[in-house]
């Protein structure tokens, strides 16, 4: 298997980026917040509890998001790979992320750091919440709290990865096709 972790702050082109991913290769695209908005959506128990915290720009509680990503790595254990997008976003994530992948003999390859400046990512998701009408996008107020979360309990995962010399940084600031191009270089080392 080839596992990715594709991460950075919020608004810092993970899902965009993703997409471009999942066309070149065939692995799975595992987004935690695009699975947390769909049980939203169908307003299931864990959707309406998810939301609460989702509204004030917390994290949602590690044992909700590594149940649903378990979940998930069960049943697609033939798949080729995973790119985990928005997850891990706490060091007990990414500690229970190894463990399941090294229960089936398989292990995270390497994390896609899209490096966006502060401001930059604060212009971005405003204007996505104006076209999108996502809620934790339009109030600025919520826009900071994510941003203080991803500094504080999220960009630690960055280093942990770091360590094992798995962290591969990529300017996010440049155009959404040249980020894609660093990234297609990138990935040329481990697909032959
Ligand atoms: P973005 O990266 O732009 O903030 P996401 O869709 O990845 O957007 O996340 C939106 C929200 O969903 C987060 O602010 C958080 O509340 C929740 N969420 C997503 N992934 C996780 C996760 N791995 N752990 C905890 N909460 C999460």
């Amino acid at each position: 298997m080839l596992n990715i972790v594709l991460f950075g702050p919020p608004g810092s082109g993970k899902g965009t980026q993703s997409e471009h991913l999942i066309k070149q290769f065939e692995l799975i695209h595992l987004s935690t917040g695009d699975i947390l908005r769909v049980e939203i959506a169908a307003q299931t128990e864990l959707g309406i509890e998810a939301q609460k915290k989702m509204d004030k720009g917390e994290l949602v509680p590690d044992e909700v998001v590594i149940s649903m990503i378990s979940g998930i790595i069960e049943r697609n254990k033939d798949a080729k790979g995973f790119i985990f997008d928005g997850f891990p976003r706490t060091i007990a994530q990414a500690e229970s992320l190894d463990e399941m992948l090294s229960a089936h003999s398989t292990k995270v390859n390497l994390l896609i750091m899209l490096d966006v400046d502060e401001d930059e990512i604060k212009k971005r998701l405003i204007l996505r919440g104006e076209k999108s009408g996502r809620g934790d996008d339009i109030n600025i107020d919520i826009i900071t709290n994510r941003i203080n979360v991803y500094r504080l309990q999220t960009k630690p995962v960055s280093k942990y990865y770091k360590k094992q010399g798995k962290s591969f940084p990529i300017n996010g600031m440049q155009t959404e096709e040249e980020v894609y191009s660093d990234i297609a270089h990138v990935m040329g080392k481990f697909v032959k």
